[in-house]
């Protein structure tokens, strides 16, 4: 059969739809690049606001225009409302969180035991969604009951996956020509705590870089609150990448009550501190709610001061979004719509502010920078674009193809829309892209 994976959300989402196309694979079928040209379309879809169920819905009704035979629907929507998934058309499979890393032997009709992953590599997604980095999912669901969080109800307990089936996932990917590798979960922090003996994710981000050779390590969103200032020992490692992406969600110590979350303005500003001590130039950003429920003018210029007074790298902003089975969505003082907009515009502001210092800092500096796209200048080389380890967006041109190597560049300027644009200082090795094991190399864009 030739199928189509496809996926919003996340980079859980995305870590989970490859590790399907492994298993498809596996099975002797194959991944194709657009969804007219499939029998069997697989969407991983998303329920963290409104926008991202109706995304869902409408990306599963173009898959079934565009052609694909049937569809098989899984994640976050589908396990919120898998009455209203089934009835779109040309969906034969509806599958729900729990049931999703057994979707593929459900699709085919075979026991999972049927699949031998061993011999198949973790190799990109055709087309042009092929990526460099491979997210790689170690942890799943969450124990803590957040009260805006959808996903801790659409993705059931915290569950960690053994660190012998992480390595398999991280070699996999390795030898389908990752050089950097993302550790993905829905809470990545709580690692471990449900093993016995129970342990800690930075006991799994030690054995992943004493054990295999990874080119560059990243580390997806963490709570505050499982970290120590210890764990920033782990950055010694220089292959692990100095972005750490921090949710505060709010700088009102009021606000985050309501939230139920588990840390204070104080705990986060301790923690940046013992980040930056250890780990020099560390990039923090975050994740910010505003006008969630109750939150006065006084609460939101609380908030908006405190994340100021932080210096961060950037983050996002949220406008805060009634989800239904929240307890949030029950709170008393909803915000207006308008004032929600409002203030998103004034914290985006504040970020923005804050992520421009950061990257004109680097000016004059030399990062390493892994190449993520390649686009063939008429003539003149190529332009490449990728992302440093602190997670800033780098552009250069040069004489060969870079894509899929990590190579320093020396930053000579920010320009307009933000990015830095750089001169690669040495490739080493090969000239050429590295392509995948089936020879795959990325297509080519040619800029006239
Ligand atoms: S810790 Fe994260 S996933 Fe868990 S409930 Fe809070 S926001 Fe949701």
């Amino acid at each position: 059969m030739r199928i189509y994976l496809d996926t919003l959300g996340c980079r859980l989402n995305q870590a989970e739809i490859e590790r399907l196309a492994r298993y498809f694979r596996a099975a002797g079928h194959e991944i194709v690049a657009a969804p007219e040209d499939a029998d069997l379309a697989v969407l991983n879809t998303c329920a963290v606001t409104q926008k991202a169920v109706a995304d869902s819905r409408q990306r599963a009704r173009q898959l079934a225009r565009a052609g694909a035979g049937a569809l098989a629907l899984t994640g976050c929507w589908v396990s919120l409302e898998p009455d209203a998934a089934a009835q779109l058309p040309r969906v034969r499979w509806v599958v729900p969180n729990p049931a999703k890393d057994a979707l593929v032997a459900q699709v085919l009709g075979l026991p999972l035991e049927a699949f031998d992953l061993e011999p198949v590599a973790r190799e990109p997604l055709p087309g042009l969604r092929m990526r460099t980095r491979a997210f790689v999912k170690v942890q799943d669901g969450c124990d803590n009951r957040c009260t805006f969080c959808i996903t801790t109800v659409v993705r059931g307990p915290g569950r960690s996956r053994s660190v012998e089936e992480v390595l398999d996932d991280v070699r996999a990917a390795l030898r389908g020509g990752a050089q950097e590798i993302v550790l993905t979960g829905v809470h990545l922090g709580s690692w471990g705590h449900d093993l016995t003996p129970r342990r800690h994710l930075r006991h799994l981000v030690a054995e992943l870089l004493e054990r295999l050779d990874i080119p560059r390590l990243r580390l997806s969103s963490l709570e505050p609150w499982d970290l120590d200032a210890a764990f920033f020992d782990l950055w010694q490692d220089a292959r692990l990448a100095r972005h750490l992406h921090l949710p505060l969600q709010s700088g009102s110590a009021s606000t985050l009550r309501r939230m139920a979350r588990k840390t204070t303005p104080q705990g986060f500003r301790a923690l940046v501190e013992a980040a930056r001590e250890r780990i020099p130039e560390v990039a923090i950003t975050t994740d910010i709610i505003v006008g969630f429920p109750g939150e006065t003018e006084a609460e939101f210029a609380e908030s908006l001061a405190f994340v100021e007074s932080l210096g961060l790298a950037g983050g996002h902003v949220f406008t805060y979004s009634e989800r239904p089975g929240t307890a949030a969505a029950r709170m008393p003082g909803q915000v207006p719509h308008r004032v929600r907009k409002e203030r998103n515009a004034r914290m985006r502001a504040v970020l923005d502010a804050a992520a421009a210092r950061y990257r004109s800092r680097f000016v004059g500096r030399t990062l390493t920078v892994l190449w993520e796209r390649a686009t063939r200048l008429d003539g003149q080389g190529w332009l490449v674009q990728g992302l440093s380890d602190n997670y800033l967006r780098v552009r250069a041109r040069v004489a060969q193809n870079l894509w899929n190597r990590l190579t320093p560049v020396r930053i000579v300027r920010v320009a307009e829309d933000g990015a830095l644009e750089g001169e690669v200082v040495a490739v080493h090795g090969a000239s050429a892209a590295q392509p995948g094991p089936s020879g795959a190399v990325p297509p080519v864009l040619i800029k006239s």
